[in-house]
């Protein structure tokens, strides 16, 4: 079962570690050079000129227009815990989640605690979020920077992970815009509800490969995706090799599945042709199955109907 607020289902969150380390970047094409003596930081938090030139290129990618661009905000993992942790407890509460393995009531103490270290442990691995409710993208550098630290990833490969990520938020606020994506989430649950996340985050994923690529950025953007899809870290106080302690009851994220088997539904239906991807948020599937066997789904037609359904124009320049 399911237990997201729908805050929770546009996050992007990096869950791996064990995949062999990322090779070197490849030297910069045509791009805002980043100044590796720089700090990282000042570079990361020019985000919202950025967001100002990948929309346009989004909208040319995926033949849709957002009513406005939603606002950016840079937040820190403590914030984002802090935002995360209030949700995650009503819908504890509201899925009857904060029911303990002996089958007794969590005391309010146990739920704060509970949820608490929850979304820290969510905090500390996600790169951005669009907040369904307040309809704004938090992009968390700090995410990036920290892994980076680890990898020796360079400073250019940082910044862009970071953009990507922002990137792929922008794509999930296009889908709430166009698509009413945030309303229809909320009223699913179960099966239908975890297709409709695979499709939204398939077609954040597909359109956002399709991005970096246009920028010759497909080095950052496969280190992204190895950290979107990988296998999830050890939980802290745990070694590798030792079993993992109990699930808790409440999901903090969407699954590495739902990212990967998401896209390769996507990838099926839409191929290169990324507009065709709207026929399959606005009718996707209702059971799991459909989606990890795309072959099995009949997708629905385009809509000739749809002012916006139109086929790819030609590209821009590159942003
Ligand atoms: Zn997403």
């Amino acid at each position: 079962m399911t237990l997201l607020p729908a805050i929770f289902t546009s996050l992007l969150i990096a869950t791996a570690t064990p995949d062999p380390d990322p090779p070197a970047p490849p030297t910069p094409p045509a791009q805002p050079a980043a100044n590796a003596s720089e700090p990282i930081k000042n570079d990361l938090l020019d985000l919202d000129p950025w967001a100002r030139l990948a929309a346009p290129e989004i909208e040319r990618l995926t033949a849709r227009s957002f009513t406005k661009l939603p606002p950016i905000r840079v937040v820190s993992e403590d914030d984002l815990a802090t935002t995360l942790a209030k949700p995650m407890r009503e819908a504890m509460i509201r899925m009857r989640a904060n029911v303990k393995r002996d089958g007794t009531p969590m005391s309010d103490l146990e739920m704060t605690v509970r949820t608490r270290s929850q979304a820290y442990r969510v905090a500390a691995r996600t790169l951005g979020l669009y907040d369904h409710d307040q309809k704004v993208i938090l992009v968390i550098p700090q995410t990036a920077e920290k892994l980076g630290k680890k990898r020796a990833w360079s400073p250019e490969t940082i910044r862009r992970i970071t953009r990507l990520a922002l990137a792929h938020e922008l794509v999930h606020a296009l889908q709430d815009q166009t698509a009413d994506l945030a309303v229809r989430l909320d009223a699913l649950s179960g099966e239908p509800e975890k297709c409709l996340m695979a499709v939204s985050e398939g077609h954040a994923v597909v359109v956002t490969d399709a991005l970096a690529e246009t920028l010759g950025w497909s080095t950052a953007n496969m280190v992204l995706n190895g950290l979107v899809t990988g296998v999830e870290e050890p939980a802290p106080g745990t070694t590798p090799g030792t079993p993992p302690p109990p699930p808790i009851d409440l999901h903090g994220s969407p699954s590495a599945s739902v990212y990967q088997s998401g896209a390769a539904f996507v990838r099926h239906h839409a191929g290169t042709s990324l507009p065709k991807a709207w026929s399959l948020l606005a009718s996707p599937p209702k059971a799991w199955a459909d989606v990890l066997d795309p072959k099995r789904f009949a997708p629905p037609a385009l809509d000739p109907a749809d002012p916006q359904a139109k086929p790819n124009s030609e590209p821009a320049t590159t942003p």
